[in-house]
């Protein structure tokens, strides 16, 4: 509940930015929607109900003076991307805002964000909490999957392939440039910009990879680690070859290759998915590639140890300058 909030009430306040974002869907399991106590989903009984919660703080998360249009569009597809990794559908999602102040022209700019966002998703608004404080958004987001069959990081076999989708690295350009470290011309930057703010959540191909891919993770904090996590949680190792990483054309002009490298396995922020899937399974996802015309590349092997190693085209063992390691939206 927020006491404070100028000239409107928080009645008006919920109801002028936060009711009606449905996603621009009709959806059968929102029940009940913004404005009782809770709202109401429901969910078929063969599907579970897979949830994930982020919160992002100004100042630590984004900048203060973030705008509040990429902001809103940028927090929900980090958190959609959640989604995405286990193969869950996006259903719905919930919202607690805190705001130091009302600021109409900041909450008009997040809200419709907010809702081109909620659209590109699917995922209506169903509820959430506004308070006051230090400005801080926490995203909740609900989505359904087949019981029993949803992408773990835990399932990752010896002889599994690791894939990744589309390009890595542009996220940690985008951020050298934001930081003015790395100098670009105007179709460069707005190429890199629009990957950092607005990060397509790679929900489509999540659904897709169910049955095909034995685990899955989001590649939020860079490949290196993002992988490190399937490897320790699945008891296996993985091995990148770096030559075969897919950088994107921006990427490859601006930059030498050992940066590139640098910014694509330890940048983070990408929000691409990292996968791997068993050989026998290799022809199905080759289809899927051409279905959703986003690259998937294959980029090494899981076998048997522990640890993440990265190779290069001679599969000779390759130091990473880690000293790069650097992004914005830490995901502790
Ligand atoms: P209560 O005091 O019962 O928690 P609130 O006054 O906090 O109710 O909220 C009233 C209604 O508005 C609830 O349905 C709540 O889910 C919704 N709501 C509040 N803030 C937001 C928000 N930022 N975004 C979406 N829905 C909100
Ligand atoms: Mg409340």
């Amino acid at each position: 509940m927020m006491s404070n909030t100028g000239q409107l009430t928080e009645f008006d306040l919920i109801a002028r930015y936060f009711s009606g974002i449905d996603g621009g869907v009709q959806s059968s399991s929102v029940a009940l929607s913004v404005g009782d106590d809770c709202a109401l989903l429901s969910l078929p009984a063969d599907q579970q109900l897979a949830l994930s919660i982020d919160t992002l703080a100004s100042g630590r998360h984004f900048p203060e003076d973030a705008n509040p249009y990429q902001l809103a569009q940028r927090a929900l597809a980090v958190s959609v991307s959640d989604l995405a990794a286990m193969g869950a559908k996006p259903m719905a999602f919930t919202l607690a805002l805190t705001m130091p102040s009302v600021d109409t022209n900041w909450l008009d700019g997040f809200s419709r964000g907010l809702r081109f966002a909620a659209e590109q998703y699917k995922i209506p608004l169903i509820g959430g909490d506004t308070t006051q404080g230090p400005l801080t958004l926490t995203l909740q987001v609900h989505g359904s999957v087949p019981a029993g069959s949803v992408l773990k990081r835990s399932t990752a076999q010896p002889g599994d392939v690791i894939c990744v989708t589309g390009t890595l690295g542009d996220a940690a350009a985008a951020l050298a440039v934001i930081e003015d470290r790395l100098a670009v011309d105007g179709q460069q930057r707005e190429y890199l910009l629009q990957r950092f703010y607005t990060p397509a959540a790679r929900v489509d191909i999540g659904q897709a990879l169910l049955g095909i891919a034995n685990a899955a993770i989001d590649i939020s904090d860079g490949l290196l680690a993002d992988l490190g996590h399937i490897a320790k949680a699945s008891n296996v190792a993985a091995i990148i070859n770096a030559d075969q990483l897919p950088l994107s054309a921006v990427i490859s002009q601006l930059v030498e290759k050992p940066q590139a490298l640098t910014y694509a396995l330890t940048g983070g922020d990408d929000y691409e998915l990292c996968f791997t899937v068993p050989q026998e399974n290799l022809a199905q996802l080759k289809a899927l590639d051409q279905q959703f015309s986003l690259r998937i590349t294959e980029v090494g092997t899981i076998v048997p140890g522990c640890g993440v190693q990265c190779v290069d085209g001679e599969g000779n063992p390759m130091a990473i300058d880690l000293a790069g390691y650097q992004h914005f939206n830490h995901s502790e």
